[in-house]
């Protein structure tokens, strides 16, 4: 679930974001939506508490973002929180298989080998777990990125524009893949686009419109 309430978000030297309120139940879906430049990812941002907000609250799987100390918010969040980013981060030094062995040195738990080849095997690339990234086509490497950010079944998956780069079938089966993944979790889903094609995937979500009500004061 995430709550929300009153939240805003200033960039230094930047305008004042705010947020309509939002409540999203354990397992529902939210689409994103906004032009270019509202917010989107910021309220992403906000939501896995890589931001903390200048005003208002954050309520993710029945915690207070803001009550959690520095420490203990990344492991909270390596543990609640999968994230699909729109750049992937995956580092070309590692090999697929490792990228996603790091997702538990953040979280701080023990290693799970099996439990990345079957989330490998889940997005059907177990063939490319020795590779590297810059091995991948974006396609796989967009799958790569789905595994790691569901590896720990995470109670909220956040996906910040997973069509972007993709041509319209592989946009159909990321959206498919997203939907499928965070209902086997149980997540909660969130897909930010400007994108129709990512919109009409989410029919059926809650829709958040970020506006950029920016204002300079
Ligand atoms: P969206 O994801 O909807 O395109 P963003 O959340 O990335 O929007 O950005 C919202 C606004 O904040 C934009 O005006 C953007 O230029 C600004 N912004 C984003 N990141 C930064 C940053 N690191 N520093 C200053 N301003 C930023
Ligand atoms: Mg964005």
């Amino acid at each position: 679930m995430i709550r929300t309430r009153g939240l805003a978000f200033r960039y230094p030297s930047g305008p004042t974001l705010t947020f309509p309120d939002i409540d999203v139940p354990q397992g529902g879906s939210l689409l994103l939506q906004g032009r270019s430049g509202s917010g989107k990812s910021t309220w992403l941002s906000l939501v896995a508490g890589l931001l903390s907000p200048a005003a208002g609250k954050v309520v993710v799987a029945d915690q207070d973002v803001a009550q959690l100390r520095r420490g203990e918010r990344d492991r909270w969040r390596g543990r609640t929180i999968g994230f699909l980013p729109q750049r992937l981060h995956l580092s070309d030094a590692l090999s697929v298989e490792r990228n996603l062995a790091l997702v538990y040195f953040a979280a701080g738990l023990p290693l799970d080998r099996e439990a990345i080849r079957a989330a490998l095997l889940a997005l059907d690339v177990s063939s490319v777990a020795e590779r590297r990234p810059g091995e991948l086509s974006g396609g796989q490497a967009q799958r790569v990125a789905l595994a790691r950010a569901i590896l720990l079944r995470p109670k909220v998956l956040l996906a910040d524009e997973p069509t972007a780069s993709l041509d319209d079938e592989a946009a159909e089966a990321a959206m498919d893949l997203l939907r499928a993944s965070a209902q086997r979790c149980g997540a909660t889903l969130v897909v930010a686009t400007h994108d129709a094609r990512g919109r009409d995937a989410m029919h059926g979500a809650q829709v958040l419109q970020v506006e950029a009500l920016a204002s300079t004061e």
